[in-house]
Formats: C-alpha cells, sequence, structure tokens
C-alpha cells in the first residue's frame, strides 16, 4: 500500500487553510501529522478521505489517482478512518456496534443475518472484542460508554472493515497518558501488520512514542518532515510549534 500525496491546497475564501502538501505514507508506516490550531490538519484529512474538494493537487492510492473519487468510493478501496469526537451509533450495544461493522466487510454474511450477531461470526466477534478489550462491556449501549471506550469502539469497527490505510483526527484527545498508549498500542499492532496509520496529535508522549515519521504543518504548509526525533531538535519546528 502507498498514499502520495503532492501539491495539496485548499482555501476557504480568503484562508488558505492547505497550501502545496506533498507526502508520502507506505504500508507499515505511522505518520503524525503536527501542528498548532488551525495549521491545516483536519482540511487536509478532509481532501484526503473526500469530504473536502482540494483547490489543487492530488491523492494517490496505489498509484490510482483517487482526487475526484467519493468518500464511499475511497472507502472501498481501503481509505479508514476515526473521527476527533468519536463517531458510533449510541442506540447499539458495543457487541452489536462490532458485529455489523465485522459483517460489513463481507456483503456476502447480510444473508446469514439472524437479529442478535448481526451476521458476524461468533468467535470473530468475541476474540475482536477481546482485542479491543471491549470482552467484558459486549452488552452495554454505545451511548452510555465513558469516552475512553466509546473510542475503542470507534476504532474496534473502523477496523473491522480491514483498511489499508487509516486516517485519525486527533485519537486521542481528550484521554488519560495510560489510554492514548492503550488506544496506540492497538494501532501499532495493525501497523505491524501493514495497516498505513495517518494521525494527527497534539500530545507529544504519542507523537513520540508511537510514529515512524513526522509532518510538520503550519500556515497550512510543511515546515518539517522526519524521524520524531530529528523533528523534536529542528529549530525552525521549536520556534514555530513546540514554543521551546
Ligand atoms: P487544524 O485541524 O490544524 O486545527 P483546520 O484544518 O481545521 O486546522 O483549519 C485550518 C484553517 O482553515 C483555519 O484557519 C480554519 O479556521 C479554516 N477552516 C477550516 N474549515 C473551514 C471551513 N469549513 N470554512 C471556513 N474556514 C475553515
Ligand atoms: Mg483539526
Amino acid at each position: 500500500m502507498k498514499l502520495v500525496v503532492t501539491g495539496l491546497s485548499k482555501s476557504f475564501g480568503a484562508v488558505r487553510a492547505v497550501e502545496d502538501v506533498g507526502f508520502t505514507l507506505e504500508g507499515g508506516q505511522m505518520l503524525a501529522l503536527i501542528g498548532p490550531n488551525g495549521a491545516g490538519k483536519s482540511t487536509c484529512f478532509q481532501c484526503i478521505n473526500g469530504q473536502l474538494q482540494p483547490d489543487a493537487g492530488r491523492i494517490a492510492f496505489d498509484g490510482r489517482d483517487v482526487t475526484r473519487l467519493s468518500v464511499a468510493a475511497r472507502a472501498r478501496l481501503g481509505l479508514g478512518r476515526t473521527f476527533q469526537i468519536a463517531q458510533v451509533a449510541a442506540s447499539l450495544s458495543v457487541g452489536q456496534h462490532v458485529a455489523l461493522a465485522l459483517a460489513a466487510r463481507d456483503p456476502g454474511v447480510w444473508h446469514g443475518v439472524r437479529g442478535r450477531g448481526a451476521g458476524a461470526d461468533p468467535a470473530e466477534l468475541h476474540a475482536w472484542l477481546e482485542r479491543f478489550d471491549l470482552g467484558a462491556l459486549a452488552g452495554r449501549l454505545c451511548g452510555e460508554l465513558p469516552y475512553p471506550e466509546l473510542k475503542r469502539v470507534e476504532l474496534a469497527s473502523a477496523l473491522a472493515l480491514k483498511p489499508r490505510v487509516l486516517l485519525m483526527d486527533e485519537p486521542t484527545a481528550g484521554m488519560t497518558r495510560a489510554d492514548r498508549r492503550g488506544l496506540m498500542a492497538i494501532v501499532k499492532q495493525e501497523a505491524a501488520g501493514g495497516l498505513a496509520v495517518l494521525f494527527t496529535e497534539h500530545s507529544m508522549d504519542v507523537v513520540f512514542g508511537f510514529a515512524d515519521k513526522v509532518l510538520v504543518l503550519v500556515r497550512g504548509r510543511v515546515i518539517a518532515e522526519g524521524a520524531p526525533r530529528r523533528i523534536a531538535e529542528d529549530p525552525a519546528v521549536r520556534a514555530a510549534y513546540l514554543g521551546m
């Protein structure tokens, strides 16, 4: 898998939210997009997943130009995502939510849908819930879960669809350090299995603990790119962003 973004630009009226952003992300890599509020991180994400049409630039997925494809078409090609505010169906139980996601991966299983299990193989569902430490919460309504658990349900459902690229906009916002590390450790395991991960993040312990590569965005432009350690020592980054 290879995601290649070149010359990406997007303005909102006079605001140049993203200007000439480019990078390459390969399967197995975790790339962190960092930068101050308003730097253009979410706009980049929305252009990549298809919610926004860029003014200029190209998004290629395994050599295929997807710049004009819909969100759904990109998702079918293997582009998955989670949201800054976890998006889950509040009225479903944790088990139902994850079962639906597992079933949605393979449309054929819908022929076997019989109520409770929603078509997912029970053993697979059990294993998948355990993997995200959700086994004990299977019967709870998503709408009643505390935020870190809700975030795990969202991630479990997104990964159940077996994406090849996963976009996560501030996956650990508002979490404790322990919850952040727990969530990102699961993502890292998926990356070890070949998933390409692009995420925005404000917590530097997550950036430096999990990213293979960091892209620093300031006022819509990439001001630095490289390994986390090199980025932390970059004088331009320290001046513009880390405030050190
Ligand atoms: P970040 O995610 O890095 O905080 P955003 O991509 O959300 O940054 O925003 C980048 C800039 O674009 C900001 O100046 C923001 O106000 C502006 N912006 C983002 N989305 C819109 C929109 N839908 N309409 C107008 N301006 C927007
Ligand atoms: Mg944002």
